[in-house]
Formats: C-alpha cells, sequence, structure tokens
C-alpha cells in the first residue's frame, strides 16, 4: 500500500526526541523474542514497528533473544525465529542473547545486595504471593526482608554454587511492600533453576533472573533508545525505570559506553488478537502436542510459517500491518482484513491458471486436431505479465456443476439445448448430450465445435453468455487440493467458557484430487527468490480461489493449499 499516512504515536515520539538530540540523535531498537515457541502473528505486529522504526529513521534493530527461563527455552525456536524474520524481509543490525549479559546482571545483583537494596527470601511462592496484598491494602514485610547484608550475599553465592534446591529461594528487591504499583512490593529477582540445562550457557548458572531485572538492564547494556513493547509491560514501566536510576545519572557506574545521561525507555503499544484464531504460545503449543493441527506450520496456524505454508506473503503481511496501525487501545481485528490484504497482493501477482475440482470428461465429437496449442494470459488483459501454453484437444475436463442434462433457461451453462458456450481461452462449443453409467451418474458430455471460434482471433470476439473453465486431459496434472478454512468455530475463542478445544471448525481442512492444468509442471521447481529468500509459488486457480504449492509436492505428486476463496466480503 503507497497511500500516505499520518505517523503513528511511537513516529511521532521518535521524531520528538531527535528534534531535542535525546541519545544524540541515535535510534536503535530491539525485537526481543524469548525462544520458547514459534513466532506467530502478533510478534509480527511487533516486528514491523521494531524494525521498521529503524528503518525510517536510520536506526539499528536487534534481535535479542529473552533467554532467561531454561525451562522452556529451546536452539530450535532461536533458528526458526532467526528464519522467520528474514523470510519477512527484515535485517537485524546483531543478534544478542540477555544470556550474554547473565555475568553482568550477577554482579549488578550482588551490587544491590551489598547496597541494601536486595534480600534472599526463603518463603514458599504461595507465601510470598499471599503477602503481596492488593491495590488498596499494604502488602506483608517477609520476615526474611531484614537479613544482614553478609547473610544475604552468602545466601545468594549458595544459590548460584547449586547448594540449595529449585524453588527454595529467591532474590528479591527491596523497595516498597505499600507501594500503589503491586510491581514495587518487593519482586523477585532471581529464581533458582538447576533442573534444566540453558541451551546456551549449560550448567554455568544455577540463578536466572527475572524479566523485569534482566530486560531494562540488557536494552541499557546494548544502548537501545526506544524500547518498544506491548501494553501490558506499561505496569511494568516505572519498575523498569526503577532498576535503570540505580545505575544511570547520579548513580552511573559504567555499565554503558554511553555515558551516564543515557537511558533507554519503554514506550507501548497494543497487542494483535485476530478473530477465529488463538495467539497464545501456550494454546498453539498443546494443538500441536496433541496433534490436534499438522504441527506449528500448519497452515491453519496463524504462526509465520504457518501463513506462509497457507500462501501469505510477507508483502501482505506487512500491508496488514500498516493497516491496522499501532494505538494504545486494544481491539480485535476481523480476519477477513487479513484475507483481504492477501487477496489485493495475489489478484495483482499470482498467474491464473485452470483446475477442475470435480471433473468430467468432455469429448468435442467434431474436432480433428492434433497436437494445438492455445495461449493463455497469466493475467487476463496483461500480457506482459506472461502467457502459457495451454494445449488443446477433443477430450478435456471440465467441472461437473457445469452440465445439466435438463436445465432451465436461467442456466447459462452447457446443456443439450442449442445455447453457446465459450472454452474460456479457446473455442465456443454446444453440449449435444451426455453418457451415464449404471447409476445415472454422467461419465462424458459430449459437445461439438465451432472452428472459427477461436479466441484471439476475429471469431473469437462472438459474445457468449457464458465461460467455461478445462483442462486438457492427456497433459493435464493431478493434484491434492488442501481446502482450509478458519482454525476456530468462534470469534474469539479465548473468550469463551471452557476447553479452546471444543471450539475447533470440524471443517477447517478438506481435501480434494483436481486436474490441473499442465503448464503448471515447469514452473514448480523454478523458485522465486527475493530478498535472498526463496518464496513460494502462487497461483489464481480460475473461479476456485488463490492457492500455494506446499512443500510436500514431489515430482510425482502435486499438492496445493487454498489461501482463501477469490470472494472477498471485507468492505461490504
Ligand atoms: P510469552 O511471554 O507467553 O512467551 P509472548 O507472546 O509475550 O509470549 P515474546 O517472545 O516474549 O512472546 O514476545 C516478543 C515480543 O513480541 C514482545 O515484545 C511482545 O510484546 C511482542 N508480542 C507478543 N505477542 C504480541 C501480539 N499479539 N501483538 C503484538 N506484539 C506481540
Ligand atoms: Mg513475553
Amino acid at each position: 500500500m503507497e497511500e500516505e499516512r499520518s505517523l503513528n504515536f511511537i513516529e511521532q515520539i521518535v521524531e520528538k526526541d531527535l528534534q531535542e538530540g535525546v541519545n544524540d540523535g541515535r535510534i536503535q531498537t530491539r525485537f526481543p523474542p524469548e525462544p520458547n515457541g514459534y513466532l506467530h502473528i502478533g510478534h509480527v505486529k511487533a516486528i514491523c514497528l521494531d524494525f521498521g522504526i529503524a528503518e525510517k529513521y536510520n536506526g539499528i534493530c536487534n534481535l535479542r533473544f529473552d533467554d532467561t527461563n531454561p525451562a522452556k527455552e529451546d536452539t530450535e525456536y532461536v533458528e526458526t525465529i532467526e528464519r522467520d524474520i528474514a523470510w519477512l524481509g527484515f535485517k537485524w543490525g546483531k543478534i544478542f542473547y540477555a544470556s550474554d549479559y547473565f555475568e553482568q546482571l550477577y554482579d549488578l545483583a550482588i551490587r544491590f545486595i551489598k547496597e541494601g537494596k536486595a534480600y534472599v527470601d526463603e518463603q514458599t511462592p504461595e507465601q510470598i504471593a499471599e503477602q503481596k496484598g492488593t491495590p488498596t491494602e499494604p502488602g506483608v514485610a517477609s520476615p526474611y526482608r531484614d537479613r544482614p547484608v553478609e547473610e544475604n550475599l552468602r545466601l545468594f553465592q549458595a544459590m548460584q554454587n547449586g547448594e540449595i534446591e529449585e524453588g527454595r529461594m529467591v532474590l528479591r528487591a527491596k523497595i516498597d511492600m505499600a507501594h500503589p504499583n503491586m510491581h514495587f512490593r518487593d519482586p523477585i529477582m532471581y529464581r533458582i533453576i538447576t533442573s534444566h540445562p540453558h541451551h546456551r550457557t549449560g550448567r554455568r548458572w544455577n540463578v536466572y533472573p527475572m524479566y523485569d531485572f534482566a530486560h531494562g538492564q540488557s536494552d541499557y547494556f546494548e544502548g537501545v533508545t526506544h524500547s518498544i513493547c506491548t501494553l501490558e509491560f506499561e505496569v511494568h514501566r516505572p519498575l523498569y525505570d526503577y532498576f535503570l536510576d540505580q545505575i544511570t545519572g547520579a548513580n552511573f557506574i559504567g555499565m554503558s559506553p554511553y555515558g551516564p545521561d543515557y537511558r533507554p525507555k519503554q514506550r507501548e503499544f497494543n497487542r494483535l488478537n485476530i478473530t477465529y484464531t488463538v495467539m497464545s504460545k501456550r494454546k498453539m503449543l498443546q494443538l500441536v502436542q496433541e496433534h490436534l493441527v499438522a504441527g506449528w506450520d500448519d497452515p491453519r496456524m496463524p504462526t509465520v510459517c504457518g501463513l506462509r505454508r497457507r500462501g501469505y506473503t510477507p508483502t501482505a503481511i506487512r500491508n496488514f500491518m500498516d493497516r491496522i496501525g499501532y494505538t494504545k487501545v486494544e481491539g480485535m481485528i476481523d480476519q477477513g482484513l487479513l484475507e483481504h490484504t492477501i487477496r489485493e497482493d495475489l489478484k495483482e501477482t499470482a498467474p491464473r491458471i485452470c483446475a477442475i475440482f470435480d471433473p468430467v470428461k468432455l469429448v468435442i465429437t467434431n474436432y480433428e486436431g492434433n497436437g494445438e496449442i492455445l495461449v493463455g494470459e497469466n493475467i487476463d488483459g496483461h500480457p506482459e505479465l506472461g502467457t502459457r501454453e495451454m494445449p488443446f484437444a477433443r477430450e478435456l475436463y471440465i467441472e461437473r456443476g457445469d452440465f445439466l442434462e435438463e436445465a432451465d433457461n436461467k442456466f447459462y451453462r452447457l446443456s443439450p439445448n442449442g445455447r453457446e458456450v465459450r472454452l474460456k481461452n479457446a473455442y465456443i462449443i454446444q453440449a449435444t448430450g451426455c453418457e451415464k453409467d449404471a447409476n445415472g451418474n454422467i461419465t462424458t458430455v459430449f459437445a461439438t465445435y465451432d472452428p472459427t471460434s477461436k479466441s484471439g482471433t476475429e471469431g473469437g470476439n462472438r459474445k457468449t453468455k457464458a465461460t467455461i473453465n478445462w483442462v486438457e486431459c492427456s497433459s493435464a496434472l493431478e493434484a491434492e487440493v488442501r481446502l482450509y478454512d478458519r482454525l476456530f468455530a468462534v470469534e474469539n475463542p479465548a473468550a469463551e467458557e471452557g476447553d479452546f478445544r471444543d471450539l475447533l471448525n470440524p471443517d477447517s481442512l478438506k481435501v480434494v484430487t483436481a486436474k490441473v492444468e499442465g503448464s503448471l509442471r515447469s514452473e514448480l521447481h523454478a523458485p522465486i527468490i527475493q530478498n535472498g529468500i526463496e518464496q513460494e509459488n502462487h497461483y489464481q486457480l480460475l473461479k476456485q480461489g488463490y492457492f500455494v504449492v506446499d512443500p510436500d509436492t514431489t515430482a510425482e505428486h502435486l499438492v496445493l493449499n487454498r489461501t482463501c476463496s477469490l470472494k472477498d466480503n471485507y468492505l461490504k
């Protein structure tokens, strides 16, 4: 979409900072996924903003894996996240890991303890939760809150040395148990995890920093200027600032190369939620593990790899994000808008071919030709976008529904009633009759053609009420066609009572065997490279919808996935 749009509120903040020379005019963002699952379209919203801001204002966007919980993280996820971002067409500056900072964060924790700003708590998580209080009632101080510094140091080191069992102790910041912001009521800074090795640091650490202690500091060590995240972190922002206050300005201790005045600022935008799907990693993982979908890249999944396999293009996904924009208000986006953007893109770019989903044979009894090749434009009316060869012969496949043995005069397609019908890109024919099997099912339709009516010749201008699709029998390819629909039967599965798995759409996948134009064969193995990344082969199957070649395709077996139907009700 090239239409002019006004600046979003984050861009306005960035432009103001640039005008005021904040952080010496440096713009640095980061995209901080936790490598504990696959990226979904919600993440793409964050990606488009983080990378988009950097691109637009000559800054840098780094990729930072927020890998502070070894129990859930894995290198498998690191690799897929990198692949998905590259496919979307974004380029990161550097790759960082929160685990790169474990040493510095540990030193900082020790410093906090020495300054009386942190203590080791031996209570159970339940006890700690009970003491938190409510927004209107102050919390209760832990009995360990006033431990001497020496004891805190010894215990924290014992935690790190593996001498304390997982779950037995935590390190808490000593802030204010009566603070109106619950996140200030002595938040946990460190916990023990010994049950799982870390995917990068192995068994080096037995204590791991919590999000609130790790995230702001990581931004700071890297030199991030604008730390953009989703709205649920807004209530964490004062804590983000509190931890930074301890090491910047007058408290500067040299942990950043940018001097005492530099500090990152957190800004929050609204999450993306889309109808008829779920966007939680936990629920997606459940669908995968219980084989309710075929995997993370099942074309019904809202994951980036799922959308890719469904036939979405990076252009369409990025246009979608532009369209919905960034605000401070949570909402739900109609899945129809997503489908609208992919149609808009493929309408312009996807070559059109014929595919017959429910074939019946058509025999043109007066056709004597041999080896005739007709020409079809990839996109009708745009010969500059290429053409394809369409072999024509006496025996063709047509859609069963395009023939009626007995039709009323509202049926304009084939019927042995003297009516003329055009075969797309070919000749005008008239049905003469049909043949049936013992059960009365039509097996063959018979017709005659008019040799002077060929498309592209003078006789080709003759009008008919209907044009039908066809595929020549001997050159046709057989294709497994997977007709996908929405994954859930209800608009907002997350908002319903009961088990979200009971709300799956039972008709989200139907498979048919279709006859497809042979011209597809030569294109299948010609990969499309964009930005150095292999892109999918997209087609419009005439009258059927937009389709993409599935990676299950082999030399013998063609598999096509339906991306979306042709009809667009969204703008109505
Ligand atoms: P979890 O915290 O449950 O693992 P998450 O979806 O928050 O899941 P992260 O890997 O932490 O996953 O997210 C990385 C970034 O993507 C964060 O900045 C987060 O705010 C952003 N993000 C995640 N989900 C959405 C969404 N639905 N819309 C917009 N941004 C999102
Ligand atoms: Mg998260």
